[in-house]
């Protein structure tokens, strides 16, 4: 009997999506930015978010993070409420987001990037100072190779490429561990090139990594995501795989309309 308990205790717990959000609303004035969104992320998996401008992606990360505080609903990671609380105590159970605009410390090198990022969520970076930042560290020496920067590791982080900064954000905020990124838009404004090297790089680094990511690229999203959410007037509209998503007669009005995969 025991072990049967323990094994249900053990199923449930890998069940326990990494995030839930149930009629989780915004509202700016008139408009709602977010709209009753029901949301489940299973954990380990990549998801995308796609939908037209203004849909409500980014709000719905700010919503995530607490960037901004919801207007109603409730958030859940790994089964813990987290509605209401602050963003750093967010951040500090594992809630890793890259922002649009960027938060390199450009006069630094990568690898002093890599390493900001993995004491900074500790809280004590503004008190680290330059010579404090050990020349080798293991962990940073790993995620350099993972990004395929081992070469640019001793180069300021503001002579990098327009897509290697990227790449260096989402290596940064993988330094903290997290056990969810959020990654909106990681290739606005990257080429095509740039962009086809992100997609063959976000599968190796962010491993078992729970990783939501907004987007509007559609071909960049078939490649990589595990499961598609598509919203609309901050709605979920339709979810499903890529494959799904692909042959949703709604997606296709709603948005695909305008744009061919
Ligand atoms: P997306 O990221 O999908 O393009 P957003 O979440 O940025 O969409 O925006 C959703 C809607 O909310 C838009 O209509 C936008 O104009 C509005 N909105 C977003 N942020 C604010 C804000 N701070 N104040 C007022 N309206 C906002
Ligand atoms: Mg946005």
């Amino acid at each position: 009997m025991a072990g049967t308990a323990r094994v249900a205790t053990e199923s449930t717990a890998r069940d326990v999506p990494a995030l839930h959000v149930v009629n989780l609303s915004k509202r700016f004035g008139g408009v709602a930015a977010v709209a009753n969104l029901n949301l489940t992320v299973r954990r380990g998996i990549t998801h995308c978010i796609i939908g037209p401008n203004g849909a409500g992606k980014s709000t719905f990360f700010d919503l995530v993070t607490n960037v901004q505080p919801a207007t109603s609903g409730e958030v859940y990671f790994f089964g813990e409420p987290i509605t209401g609380l602050p963003q750093y105590r967010r951040a500090a159970l594992g809630i890793a987001r890259k922002f649009q605009a960027p938060t390199l410390f450009p006069e630094l090198t990568v690898a002093e990037n890599l390493y900001m990022g993995k004491v900074g969520h500790l809280g004590w970076t503004s008190l680290l100072r330059r010579r404090d930042i050990p020349a080798a560290d293991d962990q940073v020496g790993l995620m350099l190779e993972q990004l395929r920067l081992a070469g640019e590791s001793g180069s300021r982080a503001a002579d990098l490429s327009h897509g290697q900064q990227q790449w260096l954000e989402i290596g940064v905020a993988l330094m903290a561990r997290p056990r969810l990124l959020l990654l909106d838009e990681p290739t606005a404004g990257m080429s095509l090139r740039e962009t086809a090297a992100t997609a063959d790089l976000l599968g190796a680094l962010t491993g078992d990594t729970t990783t939501v990511i907004v987007e509007h690229d559609l071909s960049f999203v078939r490649r990589i995501a595990d499961v598609i959410t598509v919203m609309h007037r901050g709605e979920s509209v339709a979810e499903g795989r890529p494959d799904e998503i692909a042959q949703n007669a709604l997606v296709r009005d709603v948005y695909l309309g305008r744009k061919s995969l």
